[in-house]
């Protein structure tokens, strides 16, 4: 690198750069481009319900091909739209609801398990 001082522009451009590199993480904390956190009573991937059931909450990691549940493509399997999410359920938001196979606990509608079930109608 140059012992040149840096012009004004220059000086100004990685103003701009660290000043970018600074905001990311704090548009991570405040939710922007990131899912939001599990709440308390999430399933946790030590469940050992969600173990026997191979429960993941996101479904692009889960082996929801391996399994060959009918109803819908794999890749179209999500607690979203499976018969047994509760939409009412203590807790429950816009990503985070019940399901009938984990009483008192929350699932991530971007989640899946083997024993999906596409949503009837
Ligand atoms: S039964 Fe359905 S809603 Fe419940 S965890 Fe499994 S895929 Fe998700």
């Amino acid at each position: 690198m140059s012992d040149k001082p840096l012009s004004k522009s220059r000086r100004d451009a990685v103003k701009v750069m660290l000043g970018t590199a600074a905001a990311i993480p704090v548009i991570n904390l405040v939710g922007f481009g990131t899912a939001r956190a599990a709440p308390a009573n999430a399933v946790a991937a030590t469940d050992p319900t969600a173990i026997a059931l191979k429960y993941n909450a996101d479904a692009t990691q889960a082996d929801r091909a391996a399994a060959n549940r009918p109803g819908a493509p794999a890749e179209e399997q999500f607690c979203a739209n499976c018969q047994f999410m509760l939409a009412d359920a203590p807790g429950a938001d816009a990503d985070w609801k019940g399901c009938s196979l984990f009483p008192g606990k929350l699932v991530s509608v971007n989640g899946w398990c083997a024993s999906w079930t596409l949503k009837a109608g």
